[in-house]
This record gives C-alpha cells, sequence and structure tokens, in this order.
C-alpha cells in the first residue's frame, strides 16, 4: 500500500497507476476499500489458481514430451524389429526351400501349418494334402493315437524325439524316414506346438536290407552246409550220415571180394550221471577225449563214427570177429587208464558197453547194425562195462 500526496500531479498519478492495483482517494470510503480489498483478494486467488493450472500444464508437457519420447523410441524400435522379422522371414523361407529334409510346423492344436516342397519327396503327399490338416490326418507316421506319437511326447515334456518310419505307397514303394520332433518354440514357458524334421534313410534302409539278406543267405548256406557235413564238431569223428554210406560201400566190397567184415557198436555207461554230476561240458570232454583215445587203438583202415549222442561205431575192414574183439579189448584197457581231472581232487573214469559183429554175407547193413546194437544192450543188461559177440555165448556163460 502507497501513501501519496499531490495525485493532482498527473505525473505522479501515471508513475504509481503503472505499480498499483487501484487508488483510494481520501476522505476513506470504507465500502469501497472492502469492495476494492475483496477484488484484490479474488484476485490473488485467481492468481494462484493461474499458477497452479500453470505448473500442471508445465508437467502435463512434461509428460507428454516424455511420452513423445517413448512412443518415438518404441516406433524405431518396431520399425527395427519390422525389419528383423522380415529378415527372419526371408531366411526362413530359404530355408524351407533349399533344406534336404522335409519340415513341418504343427501347432498346439495338431493343426500343419506350414510344410515345405522336401516333405512331397519323402512322404509322398502333396503340401496341399497335409498344410491346414490335422497332423494325425496327414498318416505321416503310424504311432498317431499311442504313446509313441512325437506330438504328445513333446507335449508331455520331451524335449526331443526320433523315430524311424516304414510307410509303404499305394503302388507297393516303400519310403524310410526319421522323425525328429522338438518343441515348437523351445523358450516358450508353454506348450506351443512342434517341429517336426524328416530325413531320409532310404539308402541306410537299402543298404541294412541287403546286410540282413546277405546274413540269412549266410545262414542258410551254413545249415546247408551242416547237412552236407560228415564230420561230428565235437569229435572230429565222421557222423552218421557217412557211416550208412561208408557201410553201403564196406558191405558191398565184402560180399563182393568174399572179406571178413566187423563192427564195433560202443555206448558209454552212465554216461547221464557224468553230466549230471560235473556239467554237460566236462561230459562233452569226456566224449572228445573218448574219440581221440579210439582214433589212436584202431588201424588207419578202420573208422570210427559218432552214431548218437554217447554212442560210437567202429567199421572194421578184413577183420573177423576175433580181431575185432582184440581191437575192443584194446579200447577198453586204454579206456581204464583214461582219467579226465575235473578239478584237484574228482577225476572221471567211464566205461563202454560193446557190442561186436561180423557181417553176414549178403545181409541188409541195417541188420548188421541192429545186430551190434542187439549185443550192446545185452552187454548193458549184463553189467556193462564189457563185450558181447554173441548172444548164445553169453546165454550159456
Ligand atoms: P547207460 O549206461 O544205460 O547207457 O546210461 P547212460 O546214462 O549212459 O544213458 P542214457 O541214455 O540214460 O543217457 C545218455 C546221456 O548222454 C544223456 C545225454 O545227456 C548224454 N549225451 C548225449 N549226447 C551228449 C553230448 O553231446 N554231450 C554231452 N555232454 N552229453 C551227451
Ligand atoms: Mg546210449
Ligand atoms: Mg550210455
Amino acid at each position: 500500500m502507497v501513501l501519496a500526496y499531490g495525485l493532482e500531479d498527473p505525473q505522479i498519478y501515471t508513475s504509481l497507476s503503472i505499480k498499483a492495483d487501484f487508488f483510494l482517494f481520501k476522505p476513506v470510503d470504507i465500502k469501497l476499500l472492502k469492495l476494492q480489498l475483496f477484488a484484490a483478494d479474488r484476485q490473488r486467488l485467481k492468481l494462484a489458481e493461474l499458477m497452479e493450472i500453470r505448473e500442471k500444464a508445465a508437467s502435463y508437457k512434461k509428460e507428454l514430451d516424455l511420452m513423445e519420447q517413448q512412443y518415438e523410441d518404441a516406433f524405431s524400435r518396431a520399425n527395427t524389429l519390422t525389419v528383423e522379422s522380415e529378415i527372419a522371414r526371408l531366411e526362413l523361407d530359404q530355408i524351407f526351400k533349399t533344406v534336404a529334409g522335409g519340415i513341418m510346423l504343427i501347432d498346439k492344436d495338431c493343426n500343419v501349418i506350414r510344410v515345405n516342397d522336401a516333405i512331397s519327396n519323402l512322404t509322398g503327399l502333396a503340401s496341399i494334402e497335409v498344410q491346414g490338416k490335422k497332423c494325425f490326418e496327414t498318416s505321416l507316421c503310424e504311432h498317431c493315437h499311442t504313446p509313441e506319437c512325437p506330438f504328445s511326447r513333446i507335449q508331455g515334456g520331451e524335449k526331443r524325439v526320433e523315430i524311424e518310419v516304414r510307410k509303404t505307397f499305394p503302388n507297393g514303394e516303400t519310403a524310410y524316414y526319421i522323425i525328429t520332433a522338438t518343441p515348437l518354440r523351445i523358450f516358450a514357458p508353454e506348450f506351443m506346438g512342434i517341429v517336426v524334421t524328416l530325413t531320409d534313410i532310404m539308402e541306410r534302409a537299402k543298404a541294412e536290407r541287403a546286410l540282413m539278406e546277405i546274413k540269412e543267405a549266410l545262414r542258410i548256406s551254413k545249415e546247408q552246409y551242416k547237412q552236407l557235413s560228415i564230420i561230428d564238431d565235437l569229435t572230429g569223428l565222421f557222423n552218421k550220415r557217412r557211416l550208412n554210406e561208408q557201410l553201403k560201400w564196406e558191405t558191398s566190397r565184402a560180399l563182393r571180394y568174399n572179406r571178413p567184415l566187423s563192427l564195433l557198436l560202443m555206448d558209454i555207461d552212465n554216461f547221464k550221471s557224468v553230466n549230471d554230476i560235473y556239467g554237460h561240458s566236462q561230459g562233452d570232454r569226456v566224449l572228445a577225449g573218448l574219440a581221440r583215445m579210439v582214433k589212436n587203438c584202431i588201424r588207419d583202415s578202420d573208422i570210427a563214427f559218432r552214431y548218437g549222442g554217447e554212442e560210437f561205431i567202429i567199421i572194421l575192414p578184413e577183420t573177423s570177429i576175433d580181431n575185432s574183439l582184440k581191437v575192443a579189448g584194446r579200447i577198453r584197457q586204454s579206456l581204464a587208464s583214461l582219467i579226465f581231472p575235473v578239478n584237484l581232487s574228482d577225476k572221471i573214469t567211464i566205461t563202454l558197453s560193446i557190442g561186436a559183429t561180423q557181417y553176414a554175407p549178403g545181409e541188409d547193413q541195417n541188420d548188421f547194425i541192429a545186430r551190434a546194437d542187439q549185443y550192446m544192450y545185452y552187454a548193458k543188461k549184463n553189467g556193462k562195462d564189457r563185450v558181447i559177440c554173441n548172444i548164445e555165448t553169453f546165454e550159456n556163460a
């Protein structure tokens, strides 16, 4: 408030009126003063309001500026992302087109959302037959709706599933490929679908099939070889097949030249108990050892055969029954001193029951063997560990 005199001087009045809001002239009119004070107060309040509004406006502007800045940043980021995603899309397109194997993207609802052309080459299904279909409608693999289904397994939490597929087309041709399935977005927390890749293994399958065929051919030829074989694997003696051929030849020769021909049929006594006590492999050792010993006891012209499990036959050309009995005696004697050690304390010894007989000119070779067998049986029946050549002799004994 300024008190002033001489306001009639226009100069003072003018200079004061620049700064003063209003003037009161004496004598002071109280009513006017109150009015003026009221007006001044209202003006002050308005001024304060105005200041507040200004401040708010300034802060809004600041916020607006910031938002504008953020918008610009976001816009530029979006631009960059658009460019990057476009590049990624182009790269993906290129990969889809040029990769040798088949690629298929399947969403979480089993919809095939994208496939490449290689899928058609491998599966024989045109892209159009696959794209947009449910994966289980494409008959891409034979595991749909089973626990083996790659989709279900990845959905169940597996990170990678690989299965081999063999697919036969209506024209009879067969395709072999490996299906590899992985999660569609590997880092996404929830299941988004799967990426399937198909790898052609036709060549490998062909090679495997060829190998299998070779193995089968080998197995068959081994089988045939076995059939044709004349040697017994375990003992190295001739087998029963060769016995029949040899005997045919020896009997016809004995008949033609009227020469003696004898045969010994030998059966190991109680051999089952050797297996039972010491085991089958020890039993095999005994059979092989006995065969070696028999070979050492006979002449070069005599021939030993493994007739059955623990049965042996010796054909003795140019040999009478008496001489064949000498050979049988020699064998039994050698056998008595033949010991098969099993371990430090146990030793296996064996004995033989032998049927000996001479060929009756003109008789059937089966009858010749059957007679020797009958004598061997008598030897068994009458105490084992002996040679029988004549039932009458035995029955008279
Ligand atoms: P027996 O005195 O009456 O001839 O009695 P055995 O026990 O010798 O005769 P049996 O016919 O009861 O048993 C023959 C045994 O020979 C049973 C069988 O396991 C055994 N055997 C047959 N061939 C082989 C073989 O190749 N290796 C082995 N370890 N044992 C065999
Ligand atoms: Mg026997
Ligand atoms: Mg026996």
